[in-house]
This record gives C-alpha cells, structure tokens and sequence, in this order.
C-alpha cells in the first residue's frame, strides 16, 4: 500500500465532519434528494444521464432497508416529477441482503417494480466478493417479472467471464468496472495491466454478444481502447454508454458527449455520507489518495 495513501486513510476518521466535507463535496451531490435533484438537472443540461445512489449501506435492522426501499420510491416519483434523464443505482445489502435474502429480494422485487411503473431502470451495483452469488440469484429471479433491472460484473474478479457469459445469454444490461474492494489474490487479479486486460475481454463479449454495456471507467487507456473498439466494429450509440463517478474524469465528458457518445454520471447523496467517504477510502486507499490530492490542487 502507497504511504501516502496509507497516512490519509489513518488521519481522516479523526479530522472534523466539516473539513473532510471540503474536499469530499465534490464527489457528492449532497444531504438531501433536493441536492441531487438539483445536481442531475445541471447534469441533464449538458446532455450528460445519471444514476442516483442513496448513500449507506452498513444497515443492522429490516427497518433501515424498509426505510430506504420506501425511500428509492420517493427517488423514483421526483426522477418522474421533475422529468430527469436518470436511473437508480441500488446496492443490495442497504436492502437487507445480510440480515435476509428472501426479504431483500421482495424489496428489490418491489423497487423493480415501481421503477417499472416509470419504465425506469434499475442498476444493481455490485459489492464485495462475499455479496456476488446471491446478488446475481437475486437478479435472476427478478428478471423473471421484469426486464428493467441490470447489473454490474467486476473486471479484478477471475469469475466474471464466466458470469458475463451467463448475463449476455440472458441479454442482460451489464455495467463493466475494476471493482473497488480488496479481494484476495486467490480470486482476484491484482496487476493493473491484468484487470485492464480482463476489462477488454469483458467489454468483447458484451459487444459480441450484442448487450447493453456500461462501461464504467475514468482509465484513459480503457476509454480509449473502447472508443477504437465501438469505431472498429461500428457498435450504435444506443448499445452502450460512458459511465463515471460524479467529480471524477471531468476532463473526458464534454469531449465524449461531443462525439456523440453516451455518458452518464453517478450522483451519490444522503446524510450517510461521511461513514460512506471513509469506508470507501479504507476499502480502496488509492481513492483517498485521490481526494486528499484533490485537496491540494484546490488550494
Ligand atoms: C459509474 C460507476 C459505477 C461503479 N459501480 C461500482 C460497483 O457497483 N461495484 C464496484 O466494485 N465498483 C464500482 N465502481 C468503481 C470502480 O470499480 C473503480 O473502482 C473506479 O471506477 C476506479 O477505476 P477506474 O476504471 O476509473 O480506473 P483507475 O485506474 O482506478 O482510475 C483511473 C483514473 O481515474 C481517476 N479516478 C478514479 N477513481 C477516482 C476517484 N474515486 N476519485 C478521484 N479520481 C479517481 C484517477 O485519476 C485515476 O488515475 C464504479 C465506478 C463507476 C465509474
């Protein structure tokens, strides 16, 4: 691990809420719905989609997943209401995946469904290694009523292939990233150049097997590399999009949207933001790294 990266992770729990939402306000949209509301309409107005995701996940009770769920329904109406281009964004132990399989799938069941209403979409991120099996059977099984609800496939873990194969014999819509937990090596790639590699491999497949692709990455390389793919191989528009976090890759999405590529942004919000940002950075310290540099540059 980076020193560097190491010392941020272990200074920022004890600086005050305050100041660490300096420097990580700008990779959330905010405290409250409004925020992110506000957020995705500036985004929408520079041609750019969303997925909102509702922060917090570490839930110890069914009433904090019943809370939330009803909470994605309240996201939905105000997506419909105030005509954003934007979808949702759910992670599925915020919705009781650890407490209760059977009772997290009604509620993603549930959220698919009133998304449905919209003929809105529903991502299902995807989280640590221990969260894939039943994320997946989860999805399966609601994709047996509905069609408006995706997934995403890690390009570090050495299973993806075999998941994607799965996924696109099912014509799943499939978001692609490098997965950002700390996985063992007995079930990860862990070289850069490896994940990149898988990455493309995995990118293929989708575009063989003519799926809807997200392709979630802020790695020059890797936009690159898809962009000579989707000319090469004339892939429409319509068969895949550009996807990164809000605050992040900037200087990639005027040019992309230009291009006439899709692109939609992440757009994080809530009021569980802080144990959110610090988790996140203990997970992966490279992304603390990030932010803690972004500091400077901003000074
Ligand atoms: C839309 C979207 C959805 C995602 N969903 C999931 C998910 O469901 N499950 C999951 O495990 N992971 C998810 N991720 C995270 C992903 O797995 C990677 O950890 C993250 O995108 C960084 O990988 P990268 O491809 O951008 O490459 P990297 O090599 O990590 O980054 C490339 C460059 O992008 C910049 N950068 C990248 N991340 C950040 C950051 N956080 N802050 C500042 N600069 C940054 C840096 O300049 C870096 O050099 C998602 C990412 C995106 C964009």
């Amino acid at each position: 691990m980076n020193l560097f990266n190491s010392a941020v992770v272990a200074i920022l729990p004890l600086l005050p809420k305050s100041f660490v939402s300096l420097f990580s306000g700008r990779y959330i949209a905010g405290e409250t719905l409004e925020d992110a509301v506000k957020t995705i309409i500036q985004l929408n107005k520079q041609n750019i989609m969303a997925t909102q995701d509702l922060l917090g996940e570490n839930i110890t009770r069914k009433e904090e997943a019943t809370q939330d769920k009803e909470m994605w329904f309240t996201i939905l109406d105000a997506i419909e209401k105030n005509k954003l281009d934007s979808n949702i964004s759910i992670k599925l132990t915020q919705l009781g995946l650890k407490l209760d399989k059977e009772f997290c799938f009604e509620n993603v069941r549930e959220i698919v469904e009133y998304a449905d209403r919209y003929k809105n979409f529903v991502r299902i991120d995807m989280e640590d290694s221990t969260c894939t099996d039943d994320t997946l059977d989860i999805l399966y099984r609601v994709r047996r009523d509905f069609t408006n609800v995706g997934i995403v496939i890690q390009a570090y873990l050495k299973r993806s292939e075999q998941d994607l194969k799965e996924l696109t014999s099912q014509g799943i819509n499939v978001r692609i990233c490098k997965g950002i937990y700390n996985e063992a090596p007995e079930i990860a790639f862990k070289k850069p150049e490896e994940i990149r590699q898988n990455y493309l491999r995995l990118l293929m497949i989708m575009f063989d097997r003519k799926c809807y692709v997200g392709i979630a990455t802020h790695d020059r390389y890797l936009i690159e590399k898809a962009i000579e793919a989707i000319n090469t191989n004339a892939i429409p528009n319509d068969r895949y999009e550009f996807q990164m976090l809000l605050g992040v890759g900037d200087e990639y999405r005027t040019q992309l949207v230009q291009s006439g590529h899709r692109l939609r942004v992440y757009v994080p919000f809530g009021k569980d933001w802080f144990p959110y940002s610090l988790r996140r950075m203990k997970e992966n310290p490279k992304v603390a790294g990030y932010v803690i540099k972004n500091l400077f540059k901003k000074i």
